[in-house]
C-alpha cells in the first residue's frame, strides 16, 4: 500500500504524519515533511503511534446490556429511549457529552442534532475541561473565539513568556520549534510554573510562582506597562482598537508591587526583571495552557494575558500575541462547531437571536436551543440528581478525567440510560453503559481536525474498521433518523457532513464572523479526500493587527480583573497544594498509549511528586508509596523526591485508571470547583493530606502474559518489553510467596521455578522458565524492590540456559554495570538515565555530545529537556 497523510491524533500540535502500511501488517510512521505544524518532526508519542494499532480490547460490536446486539437493534433502542425520554420530561432531561478527540465531522453532528433537532444545549465536551477558559476570555476580550496568532510567530518572537504551560512534554514539537529558534534567534525564554518542569531547560527565567496567582502577576505587570514610557504605537493602538483600559488599569494598579511578591511568592527581584523584559520587547508571545485555564478564575487570568497583548498593542503582528495552545487534538474544531454547551454553531452565540434565526434557517431545524446548556461538572451533577435521565457519552472517560470522578461514576450508575460510544471495550466508563457503540479509531476514521493555530488538516483512513466498528457522525445520523430527523441527516460521507459545516459559517456571514470556510464548501468528494492543511482565514495567518475585533463596535475590550484566590484554601487537615497533569509519554486515560510498552518505559507508575524536605517531614522515601486524601477520595501514589517542586505543593499525573492501577484516579481527589465565566473546574490547586502508605512489603511481576496484581492494596500494571510488568505493595505479606508467584504470573503450570527466599530479611525471588526461555519473574522485599526494571524486562522472552546467567536474574542484578540502563528517558532508542549519566562521566558536555555517545535525544527529540536536566544536575553534582 501507498503512503497516506494524516494527522496525529494526540494533541492540539495537530502534526502532519505519513502511515505506511507494511505487508506484513506492521505500519512505519514518519513526520510529515510537508505539513506546516511540524515539518517532519513528531514527538515520543507520534512517533510510537505505530504501534498503538493493535486491536486487542477493541469494542468491536453494539452491545445492549453486555451482550452484542445488531447495529440496528442498538440505534432503535437509542433513539427510542432519548425520544421517550424527551416527551416525559422535555429536551432538557437527555445530554452528549463528547470529546475534543472526535473528528470536527462528528462533533457538527452531535451539535445539530442537539441544539437544532431536540432543541436543548446540552452537549458538553471534555474540552471543557482543557481550554474553555481561553475560549470565554477571547470571546470577552475580542468578541469572538478567535486565536489571534500562528505557530510561526513562536519562532518570530525575541520573548516567549510561557504561562502554565509545559510546553516540552504536551506540545513536545511546538517546543522543538521554540528551542530551534532560540538557538538561531536568541529567543527569550520566561516560564511561570509553580513546578519547574521540563521546559524550564530552556528557561532563562523561571517564575515559580504559588498556585493560582496569575492574575496578580499579570495585573502587576499591566501596570508596570501602564507606568512605562508609554509608546505612541501602543497609545495608539489602545485609543483606536480597544475600550475599557481605565478601568482595567485601576485594577492593576490596586495591588501594590510588594503585595503581588507576597502574594505570588517570587522576590521583588524576579518579578522587575520580568516586568522590564515585557516592556521593553516589542516581539512578544505568551503562551498559555492548563495552569492558566484549568482554575477557578480562569478567565480571568486569559483576559489579565490579554490585557497586556492589548496594553502594549502586540496583537496580530509577528512575533506577537497571547497564544493558547490546545491540549486535545481537535479542541479547536469542537469550538468551531459549537460542541461547548455555551456555544452555538460555527462562532455563532447562542444568546444572540439574530444567530440564532441564521443557524436554525440554514439546518431547517425544527427548534433551536435558545439558552446555553449544563456545562460539563454542572451536566453530571444533573446526571446524578435525575434531571438528566438519558446520556450518550462518546469518545471519552468521565469516570476518569472529572473532577468528583468517584461522584461521576455513581451518576452513571444511577442514570436510567447510558450509551458510549469508544473504541475501547473496557474503561472505567464503558462498565456504565446500558449501550455500547463501538466507534472507529486513529487510522479508521476519515474526516477533519484543527490545529492551536487554526489550521485544518485531514485524518485519513489507511487501515480498515474492525468487525462491525462505524464512524461518530453516522452513529448520530442513524440515532437522528431514528427520531424522525432523516431528512437534515441524511449524510452518505464525511465529506458530505463537511461541506455542510463550511456552508454554514459562510451562511449570512459577510465578514461580520471571524470563521468562514465558504470556499470549502463547495469542494467535491475528491478534493476533500485531496486536501492540503488549510489556515483559516484563507491567506492570512494572524488577526487583530489593524484591530477589527468582532464586538459590535469592532474594539477589543480591556476586562479588569481583580484577584481571587482558589477557590479551595489549604488548612491544617489538608496542608498541601495539589497540582494534576499530564507526563511526557502518556495520553489521556491511556486507553492508546498505555497499549505499547516503549511509552510505558518512561513513566511506568503513578505518582506524586513531593519537594525534598516535605517528604523528609512527612516521614516519604523515594520509591515509596504515599497516600494522599482529600475531602472527595483517597488514592494510592508512587513517591518521588523532588527538588523541582515548592513546598507545600505536589504533583500528580492525570493518566491512570482502574485499568492499570489500584487507586490511581487522582481526578477522584478533586472538587468540581468551577471558573464562574467558564464553568471550567480547578484541577490544579486541590488541598489534600498526605501521608506514607503504611506497605510491609514491595513487589515487581513481569510476565509474557498479564500478571495478575495478587489483591495488593497498591500495583500499577504497565507494558514492558514483549510482556507486562506489575508493580505492587501491600500491608499483609502472602503466606505462601512461591504460590504467590504463581498466581501472579499468568504463564500456566507447565514451566518450572526457581526460586531464593531469605525469610528474616523478606526476600523473595523466583524466575519462572518454559525450556530456557525467561516467561516470568517475581520479587519481592520489604523496602521498594531494586531491580533495573529495563534490563529485567529486555530479558523477558529471551533464552537463559546457563546457570550462572539464570543465578545473575534471579539475582536481579546484571552481571557488568554496562547492562544497566536505569530508568528509561530516551524512549525512541531505549537509552536510560544511567547510561547518560555515564556518558557525562566520560566527557560528554551538552545534549549533542550524549546524542553523539549513547543516540539518546538523535530521533524525536522529545527526550532532550530531560537530557538537558541531568547534564546540569550531574555536571554540578560532579565537576570536571
Ligand atoms: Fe502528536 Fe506529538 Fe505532534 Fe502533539 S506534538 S501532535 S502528540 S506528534
Amino acid at each position: 500500500m501507498s503512503t497516506i497523510r494524516t494527522t496525529c491524533p494526540y494533541c492540539g500540535v495537530g502534526c502532519g504524519v505519513l502511515a505506511t502500511p507494511g505487508t506484513d501488517g506492521s505500519m512505519t510512521i514518519k513526520g510529515d515533511p510537508d505539513h506546516p505544524a511540524n515539518f517532519g518532526r513528531l514527538c515520543s508519542k507520534g512517533s510510537a503511534l505505530g504501534e498503538t494499532l493493535a486491536l486487542d480490547d477493541r469494542l468491536r460490536h453494539p452491545e445492549i446490556g453486555g451482550t452484542r446486539a445488531t447495529w440496528d437493534t442498538a440505534l432503535d433502542l437509542v433513539a427510542k429511549r432519548f425520544r421517550e425520554t424527551i416527551i416525559a420530561h422535555g429536551p432538557d432531561s437527555v445530554a452528549f457529552y463528547v470529546s475534543g478527540q472526535i473528528l470536527t465531522e462528528d462533533y457538527y453532528a452531535a451539535n445539530k442534532l442537539m441544539k437544532g433537532f431536540i432543541g436543548s444545549a446540552n452537549i458538553d465536551t471534555n474540552s471543557r475541561l482543557c481550554m474553555a477558559s481561553s475560549v470565554a476570555g477571547h470571546v470577552r476580550a475580542f468578541g469572538a473565539d478567535t486565536v489571534p496568532v500562528c505557530y510561526d510567530d513562536i519562532e518570530q518572537a525575541d520573548l516567549v513568556v510561557l504561562v502554565g504551560s509545559n510546553l516540552a512534554w504536551c506540545h513536545p514539537v511546538l517546543f522543538q520549534r521554540l528551542e530551534a529558534a532560540r538557538e538561531t534567534r536568541g529567543t527569550k525564554i520566561v516560564v511561570i510554573d509553580p513546578r519547574e518542569t521540563a521546559t524550564c531547560s530552556i528557561a532563562d527565567l523561571h517564575l515559580a510562582i504559588a498556585p493560582g496567582t496569575d492574575v496578580p502577576l499579570f495585573n502587576g505587570l499591566l501596570a508596570a506597562i501602564a507606568g512605562a514610557k508609554t509608546k505612541t504605537k501602543a497609545r495608539k493602538f489602545i485609543d483606536t482598537h480597544t475600550t475599557g483600559s481605565a478601568d482595567a488599569f485601576q485594577t492593576a494598579r490596586g495591588m501594590p508591587i510588594e503585595t503581588i511578591a507576597e502574594t505570588t511568592g517570587l522576590s521583588l527581584v524576579e518579578l522587575r526583571a520580568f516586568y522590564e523584559l515585557f516592556v521593553a520587547t516589542e516581539r512578544t508571545v505568551t503562551i498559555y495552557s492548563q495552569g492558566v485555564n484549568q482554575s477557578s478564575a480562569g478567565t480571568d487570568k486569559v483576559n489579565a494575558i490579554i490585557n497586556c497583548h492589548l496594553a502594549t498593542g502586540r496583537i496580530g503582528t509577528p512575533g506577537a500575541g497571547p497564544f493558547s495552545v490546545t491540549g486535545q487534538p481537535n479542541a479547536m474544531g469542537g469550538r468551531e462547531v459549537g460542541g461547548l454547551a455555551n456555544m452555538l454553531a460555527a462562532h455563532m452565540s447562542l444568546t444572540d437571536a439574530e444567530h440564532r434565526r441564521i443557524v436554525q434557517s440554514y439546518w431547517r431545524s425544527p427548534v433551536i436551543a435558545d439558552k446555553p446548556g449544563l456545562k460539563a461538572v454542572d451536566l453530571f451533577r444533573a446526571v446524578g440528581d435525575g434531571r438528566i435521565k438519558a446520556l450518550w457519552i462518546m469518545a471519552t472517560n468521565p469516570v476518569d478525567s472529572m473532577p468528583e470522578a468517584d461522584t461521576v461514576a455513581a451518576a452513571l450508575t444511577a442514570c436510567p440510560f447510558v450509551v458510549v460510544s469508544d473504541v475501547a471495550r473496557h474503561t472505567d466508563t464503558t462498565k456504565y453503559a446500558h449501550v455500547l457503540l463501538p466507534a472507529l479509531g486513529w487510522g479508521e476514521k476519515d474526516g477533519t481536525v484543527t490545529n492551536s493555530e487554526r489550521r485544518i488538516s485531514r485524518q485519513r483512513a489507511f487501515t480498515p474498521a474492525p468487525a462491525e466498528a462505524r464512524a461518530d457522525w453516522w452513529q448520530m445520523a442513524e440515532v437522528a433518523g431514528r427520531m424522525g430527523f432523516g431528512k437534515e441527516f441524511g449524510w452518505t460521507s464525511a465529506h458530505e457532513v463537511f461541506v455542510e459545516y463550511a456552508g454554514l459559517t459562510a451562511h449570512e456571514n459577510n465578514g461580520r464572523r471571524d470563521l468562514d470556510l465558504g470556499d470549502l464548501a463547495t469542494i467535491d468528494s475528491a478534493a476533500y479526500d485531496a486536501l492540503q492543511p488549510v489556515q483559516w482565514p484563507r491567506g492570512q495567518q494572524r488577526f487583530f493587527a489593524v484591530g477589527d475585533f468582532f464586538t459590535p463596535d469592532r474594539k477589543a475590550r480591556f476586562v479588569a480583573t481583580p484577584y481571587r484566590p482558589p477557590a479551595l484554601a489549604t488548612d491544617d487537615t489538608y496542608p498541601f497544594v495539589l497540582n494534576t497533569g499530564r507526563v511526557r509519554d502518556q495520553w489521556h486515560t491511556m486507553t492508546r498509549t498505555g497499549k505499547t510498552a516503549r511509552l510505558s518505559a518512561h513513566i511506568a507508575e503513578p505518582f506524586l511528586e513531593v519537594q525534598r524536605d516535605d517528604a523528609a517531614r512527612l516521614g516519604l522515601v523515594a520509591a515509596g508509596i504515599a497516600q494522599v486524601t482529600s475531602r472527595h477520595g483517597q488514592v494510592l501514589l508512587r513517591v518521588v523526591v523532588s527538588e523541582r517542586q515548592r513546598r507545600g505543593s505536589v504533583f500528580a499525573p492525570l493518566h491512570w485508571t482502574d485499568q492499570f492501577s489500584s487507586q490511581g484516579r487522582v481526578d477522584t481527589l478533586i472538587a468540581g470547583n468551577v471558573d464562574p465565566v467558564s464553568g471550567q473546574p480547578e484541577l490544579k490547586a486541590m488541598p489534600v493530606a498526605v501521608a506514607p502508605f503504611a506497605a510491609q512489603w514491595y513487589g515487581l511481576a513481569v510476565s509474557l502474559g498479564m500478571p495478575e496484581t495478587g489483591g495488593a492494596a497498591y500495583w500499577a500494571r504497565s507494558r514492558a518489553g514483549v510482556g507486562w510488568k506489575v508493580e505492587m505493595a501491600g500491608v499483609e505479606a502472602p503466606v505462601d510467596w512461591q504460590a504467590h508467584a504463581r498466581a501472579l504470573a499468568g504463564v500456566g503450570d507447565e514451566v518450572s521455578w526457581i526460586s531464593y527466599h531469605d525469610a528474616p530479611t523478606g526476600q523473595f525471588r523466583s524466575c519462572a522458565y518454559d525450556g530456557d526461555r525467561l516467561v516470568a519473574a517475581f520479587f519481592a522485599a520489604r523496602q521498594p524492590v531494586a531491580v533495573d526494571r529495563s534490563w529485567l524486562t529486555a530479558l523477558l522472552g529471551s533464552n537463559i540456559s546457563e546457570a550462572v546467567e539464570r543465578g545473575v536474574v534471579l539475582a536481579g542484578r546484571a552481571k557488568v554495570s554496562a547492562q544497566n540502563k536505569g530508568p528509561i528517558v530516551c524512549v525512541c532508542f531505549d537509552v536510560g538515565r544511567d547510561q547518560i549519566v555515564e556518558s557525562l562521566r566520560g566527557g560528554c558536555r551538552t545534549v549533542v555530545d550524549v546524542g553523539t555517545s549513547t543516540t539518546a535525544g538523535t530521533n524525536c527529540g522529545s527526550c532532550r529537556s530531560e537530557i538537558k536536566r541531568l547534564i546540569d544536575s550531574t555536571l554540578v553534582a560532579t565537576p570536571a
